[in-house]
């Protein structure tokens, strides 16, 4: 494999791995705040980063890339509400859709087939990490701060398998 495409792939699994870090430190703080269902959703969404990262990392086998870990920074560990939260968890799936999209573009440039084929079960995950962002702050913003609607979300959010 190129190498330009090779160190994407590698700087893709870092982004997926902060994604989990990130998610997991969501979590905590949903638990902290006493959402638990939240807090369940949100570490199902931090396994499946980690699915993802592994998915490139057996890519880049396949392809007899060598695999790189770098450093993960440290996540923000604290937000003021779940909707807070939730627009922040969107705001970084809007981020790691111009990371895939950007990997696509370079393996058209690279005219790398195989990548561009193994890249697009990204391109359509982000189309739905978005919308699964997008319809939890929809919720979170109708129920404002009224407790019992919020723990309706809490339960709707706790039923993620
Ligand atoms: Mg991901």
């Amino acid at each position: 494999m190129n190498k330009k495409m090779l160190d994407a792939l590698n700087g893709q699994i870092n982004e997926e791995l902060n994604s989990m870090y990130i998610y997991m430190a969501m979590a905590a703080d949903l638990d902290e705040m006493g959402w638990g269902g939240m807090a369940h959703w949100m570490r199902k969404q931090a396994q499946e980063e980690l699915a993802h990262a592994l998915k490139i990392q057996g890519y880049v086998k396949d392809r007899q890339g060598r695999v790189v870990f770098k450093a993960i920074g440290e996540p923000q560990l604290t937000w003021n509400t779940p909707l807070e939260l939730f627009k922040g968890a969107l705001a970084h799936e809007q981020h790691i859709t111009g990371t895939v999209h950007k990997l696509v573009k370079l393996a058209r440039e690279l005219d790398d087939i195989a990548t561009e084929v193994f890249l697009n079960y990204f391109v359509s995950e982000q189309v739905e990490e978005e919308d699964a962002a997008h319809e939890i702050v929809d919720a979170l913003e109708k129920v404002g701060n009224s407790a019992g609607p919020l723990y309706q979300v809490d339960s709707w959010l706790r039923k993620r398998e």
